[in-house]
């Protein structure tokens, strides 16, 4: 299929509640449009509007004759297919909560790479896991007691709570609304409509 950029987009994936649950590649939304898993969703002035497969490429023959700015295509050999931004899982009723699973890249993004203490932002490389009540004291590993912190902050606190080393924590930490890392592709114009099914915390 298609050239390349097309192919690199991603696509917001909502299960049967319209509630967000992941970001995939267009390849795999692709294929769950073209097995009847899922449908696309657009938006247009607040009004929601599904389309299977088979409507989907119908509103694609069209949509390719006049094509806008922020809008991807595919080309396969028979046809131009447009890249959807949302889809929607027909049959999956999960809650997205369950999936926000605790590792260093989630907990990294629900921070946005800042640290907790002195507010700089770094990339991952620079940046730990901070135990707000240090494992040696029975903190546990849990969003709500593991920060995002720099090297030097880290060091400096060492094996104390903060108010054992005076220092101060920015925000309260707490385990995400929805999956964090979502939260990343907004600022691309593309995915705006995305934003109708982000929590507020996580799309700002
Ligand atoms: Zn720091």
């Amino acid at each position: 299929m298609g050239d390349s950029s097309s192919l690199d987009c991603s696509v917001l994936v909502l299960n049967r509640f319209y509630m967000a649950v992941r970001v995939i590649d267009v390849r795999r939304a692709m294929t769950l449009l073209y097995r009847g898993c899922a449908e696309v969703i657009t938006i247009d002035e607040d009004q929601y509007s599904n389309y299977d497969f088979e409507s989907w490429c119908e509103l694609s023959e069209l949509q390719a004759l006049e094509k806008q700015s922020d809008e991807d295509f595919l080309r396969t050999p028979t046809r131009e297919l447009k890249v959807p931004r949302i889809v929607r899982l027909v049959l999956y009723d999960r809650i997205p909560k369950s999936t926000v699973r605790f590792n260093r890249k989630t907990l990294f993004a629900r921070d946005g790479y800042r640290c907790q203490y002195c507010g700089q932002t770094r990339p991952m490389s620079q940046l730990s896991l901070d135990h707000v009540v240090p494992r040696s004291q029975g903190g546990k590993t849990t969003w709500e007691n593991v920060v995002c912190s720099c090297l030097n902050c880290n060091s400096k606190k060492g094996g104390r709570t903060p108010s054992q080393a005076s220092m101060k924590l920015l925000t309260v930490p707490v385990r995400p609304q929805s999956n964090p890392g979502i939260g990343i592709t907004l600022k691309d114009p593309r995915y705006e409509s995305w934003k109708t099914f982000l929590t507020p915390n996580v799309a700002s």
